[in-house]
Order: C-alpha cells, then structure tokens, then sequence
C-alpha cells in the first residue's frame, strides 16, 4: 500500500510559484494593497482576533507592542492554540503571528480568524493520519509552526491566492473543508 503523501511531495517549484505569484499579483485586486504591509511601518501594534471553531473560545491579543513581542500576550495564546483533543500546549512560533497579522492586513479588514486546528501532539497527529490521508506524518502543525485557518465573511480561496502571494512559507487550501493551512516551513504550496 502506498503512503499517505506528504503535503511537500506537492511541491511546486519555486519558479512555477514565483510565476504563479506573480500572475495573481498582475490580475488580482489586492496587489495595490501589497505596499501596505505592516512592515511598511515595523513599530505599530499588531493586534489579533480570533475564535476557535471547536471549542468555542475567542482571544483577542495585541502581541506586538513599541516594537516588540509582548510575552504576557503568548501565553494565553499558546493555550488558545493547544491540542484541544489533549489539551497539551507548545510554544507556538511567533511568525505564525506575523503571518496571520500580514494576511489580515492584505485582506484589508479587520479580521477574526476561525481556527480549526493549530498544535498537535504526536498523539493526535497519529489519531488523524489513521482517518485522513492528507495528514502528514512530520506535520509542522506538531511543532506549532502550522495553523489552519480561515476569515469570517472572507473567501478562503482569496485567502489562498493572498498566502500564495505573500511567499511566507507553506501554503495548504482545503477548499471541501473550506480553510488554508499556513506555515513558517519551506515555501510550499498543495491542494488537499
Ligand atoms: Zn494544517
């Protein structure tokens, strides 16, 4: 029997995707929003919202603050995006944060993410591979550097094209399940 694959055996190349990226940039409405990007001014606050689409909770953080981390803030988050099967929690890798903040800017709205899966222990990760096979096995989301995701009222096949041009690391579109997986890996993109 062949293998689950992994998400990353989808590669594109980075050619194909600079390509790709840079003809969603020509045809799509948000490449004037490109120069907006929070980095264009580092020092602001960068706020979050989110609600987590299985256990109901919601957090709102301002983790970025007079230009840097604010660490009372990533706590709660790391608690937030826990196992919630388990409850285990693992430090969650702040450029997950930045990524999710630049999304939300190039959406140009202020946005709640509804979260449908951040950390995984290796135990969950398992429990899922055995009834999907689009879980991978060295999934990043078990080392807190994945998170799925989508924006409330915002097209998650926008949000893709939008992750895609932004060129921060992984990107994974569910559309059956209506959400995109972001991570700080390689940059990478599949369809599941
Ligand atoms: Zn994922």
């Amino acid at each position: 029997m062949t293998p689950p694959v992994e998400p990353s055996e989808f590669l594109i190349t980075r050619r194909s995707l600079l390509g790709m990226a840079a003809s969603l940039a020509l045809l799509s409405p948000f490449a004037s929003l490109r120069a907006q990007t929070p980095w264009s001014n580092p020092a602001a606050d960068r706020s979050l919202h989110f609600v987590h689409t299985h256990t109901g909770e919601t957090l709102a953080v301002n983790y970025w603050c007079d230009g840097a981390f604010q660490s009372q803030c990533l706590a709660p988050l790391n608690h937030f995006l826990r196992d919630f099967r388990t409850n285990e929690m693992i430090g969650m890798d702040v450029g997950l944060l930045d990524i999710l903040y630049e999304l939300q800017d190039l959406a140009d709205r202020d946005a709640t993410f509804e979260v449908i899966s951040a950390y995984r222990s290796p135990q969950t990760n398992a429990l899922l591979r055995k009834s999907s096979s689009e879980v991978a096995q060295k999934s990043l989301h078990i080392e807190g550097k994945a998170i799925d995701i989508r924006i409330s009222g915002f097209s998650s096949k926008k949000l893709q094209q939008l992750a895609l041009t932004h060129q921060r690391g992984g990107v994974g579109f569910y559309a059956k399940s209506d959400f995109v997986h972001v991570d700080t890996g390689r940059i990478r993109s599949w369809v599941g």
